[in-house]
């Protein structure tokens, strides 16, 4: 398929212009500290409103990944060990920017023996020290080799909302996420769910890859077997020319649709719309 240029874009994808006071000052504090958001590493679409509400979703573990996912604008290669001064930043970062509810997320590490998850539980415990009545939002890998451990890990640092992305169907799993597996990806959420049953668990799908309503529909129901509870739709954006390419726009009506339709599946919480991402208004 040829390329789609902004200018076919359809009217309702507008993407939401930064700047302003508050802009700026997230901006200014997350690059005096040095740290990672996927808000910029994914060149999330959002990120002139999120930032401009003073919220971002801390990258970890830095911006390289062990994975190459097509649908991602994240680098990937070697990446370097853990930072020990990140739960410090982190911590700091949430301290000037007042925020009470973080999201956090890493890139895939299966380089580490844990997959990363002891930086994760480091992150949230540096932030607790600094305000224990923070919340967070874990927005996890999914473990591979080591799911078991790296919830127990966890553990340690509960509660928060634990989420993990099926991202798309498994049908396109071999053209948009090669390096995952569905069912791994399903097995996690239902470990979490399991282990911690009062902890809401969620993930998100990206929609305009190619898939068909009804696999979609299954991907809804194979999560809440595993007993997801959140769940959250959006478009997918193409987001840098290396990467996939749009296979179709789905409008701000089926994307209602697709609400109700989560909603009747069980799902407790549900976000879908155009520029729905995982994190997006996650604080709500
Ligand atoms: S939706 Fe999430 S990733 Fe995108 S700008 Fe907002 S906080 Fe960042």
């Amino acid at each position: 398929m040829s390329e789609i240029k902004k200018s076919q874009f359809p009217p309702w994808i507008k993407t939401h212009l930064g700047g302003g006071a508050k802009f700026n000052k997230t901006a200014k504090i997350l690059d005096d500290l040095g740290l990672q958001t996927i808000c910029t590493n994914a060149n999330c679409p959002n990120q002139g409103e999120c930032w401009s509400r003073g919220t971002a979703t801390v990258l970890i573990l830095g911006n390289i990944c062990t994975r190459n996912c097509p649908f991602c604008a994240v680098g990937h290669g070697k990446p370097l060990p853990p930072d020990p001064d990140e739960p410090g930043k982190v911590a700091e970062m949430t301290r000037r920017l007042e925020v009470k509810y973080l999201v956090i997320t890493s890139v895939d590490r299966d380089d580490l023996a844990d997959g990363g998850a002891s930086q994760f539980r480091s992150v949230v415990a540096a932030c607790r020290t600094r305000d224990a009545k923070m919340r967070f939002e874990l927005l996890v890998p999914d473990f591979w080799k080591c799911q078991d451990a790296a919830l127990e890990i966890l553990d340690d640092v509960l509660p928060f909302v634990f989420g993990h992305n099926v991202e798309t169907v498994p049908e396109l799993y071999k053209t948009a996420r090669p390096g995952g597996n569905y069912q791994r990806s399903l097995d996690l959420l239902r470990k979490a769910k399991v282990k911690w049953p009062e902890i809401p668990t969620k993930s998100s799908l990206m929609l305009g890859l190619g898939e068909t309503d009804g696999q979609v529909l299954a991907v809804l129901k194979d999560l809440r077997e595993a007993g997801c509870d959140r769940v959250s739709l959006g478009q997918y954006l193409r987001p840098s020319r290396d990467a996939l390419e749009v296979v179709d726009f789905v409008t701000p009506e089926k994307f209602d649709w697709w609400a109700e339709k989560a909603k009747e599946a069980g799902f407790n919480w549900v976000m879908s719309s155009p520029f729905t991402r995982s994190s997006y208004h996650a604080d709500e």
